[in-house]
């Protein structure tokens, strides 16, 4: 079955800023169904405001459904606690617009790919991090010469390169990618989309790709969905869908 499912999912805001009582709630995702197999990339679209982030932020356990489910491997997600919640959070990574935008950016390359590795396998020795690191840098085209180069001396597309290797070094099972490329210049833009796309065919997982931008989607996914205010309003394969909101 699915490596990730969501069932009838569910998310609502108490409308903000009211001093009043309001029942302009608002329905960020509403009723959404959605499954994502092993080796299979599924394209999420929609204009901003229609629900993206928060289906994210849900499939990744960091908001409550109002209702519905997420399953990870058949389990419910926002069930999980203890040892089984800290393998989800290995299992599940997201990449976002700029993931490298919370961190210091002072550290070097070294420690920002290295870092979820400590922490998640803090018996490792500081040289198989390396390695593991080297490994990772390899893989989104980064020469282990940058090691010592500090975030704040990157350029946006070595930054992105930087956090997919950040989310890679997990081995994660999922991984999410929410607007990677949309805060890039466009011809890094495709360079990075096509570094996706690689990765996405030489590593079989399930990956979940999150724009605005239906032609991005296009370009990387499988199946394409299209939301709208919370909903799923039309689906099919990428070279099918189009969208006239
Ligand atoms: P997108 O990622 O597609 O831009 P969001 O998931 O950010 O959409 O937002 C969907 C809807 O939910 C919007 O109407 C937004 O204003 C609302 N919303 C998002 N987060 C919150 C929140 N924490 N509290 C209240 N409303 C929210
Ligand atoms: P190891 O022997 O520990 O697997 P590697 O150098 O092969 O060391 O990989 C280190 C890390 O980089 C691993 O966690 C792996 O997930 C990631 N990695 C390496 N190559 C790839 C690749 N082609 N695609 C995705 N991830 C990779």
């Amino acid at each position: 079955h699915a490596t990730l499912e969501c069932r009838e999912l569910t998310k609502i805001y108490p409308a903000a800023g009211g001093l009043h009582r309001s029942k302009n709630k608002v329905r960020a995702v509403a009723n959404l169904d959605l499954s994502v197999r092993n080796g299979e990339t599924v394209g999420l679209v929609g204009e901003s405001g229609c629900g993206k982030s928060t289906l994210a932020r849900l499939i990744t356990g960091m908001e409550q459904p109002t209702s519905g489910s997420v399953l990870y491997r058949g389990g419910d997600v926002h069930q999980l606690r203890g040892k089984a919640w800290t393998a989800l959070r290995r299992s599940i990574q997201m990449v976002l617009q700029d993931s490298l935008a919370a961190l210091n950016p002072r550290m070097p390359v070294e420690a920002l790919v290295g870092e979820p590795l400590l922490i998640h396998e803090p018996r490792l020795s500081r040289a198989e991090r390396r390695t593991a690191v080297i490994g990772a840098l390899d893989a989104v085209g980064i020469p282990a010469r940058m090691l010592k180069r500090r975030a704040h001396e990157l350029s946006g597309g070595q930054r992105q390169r930087i956090g997919i290797a950040r989310a890679l070094i997990l081995d994660p099972e999922v991984i999410i990618w929410d607007e990677p490329v949309s805060a890039l210049d466009l011809s890094v833009q495709a360079q990075v989309l096509n570094l996706i796309a690689d990765l996405q065919r030489t590593r079989q997982r399930s990956y979940l790709f999150i724009s605005h931008d239906l032609d991005v989607v296009r370009h990387v996914a499988d199946r394409v969905i299209v939301m709208y205010l919370g909903q799923v309003v039309e689906s099919g394969r990428a070279e099918d869908v189009y969208t006239n909101p």
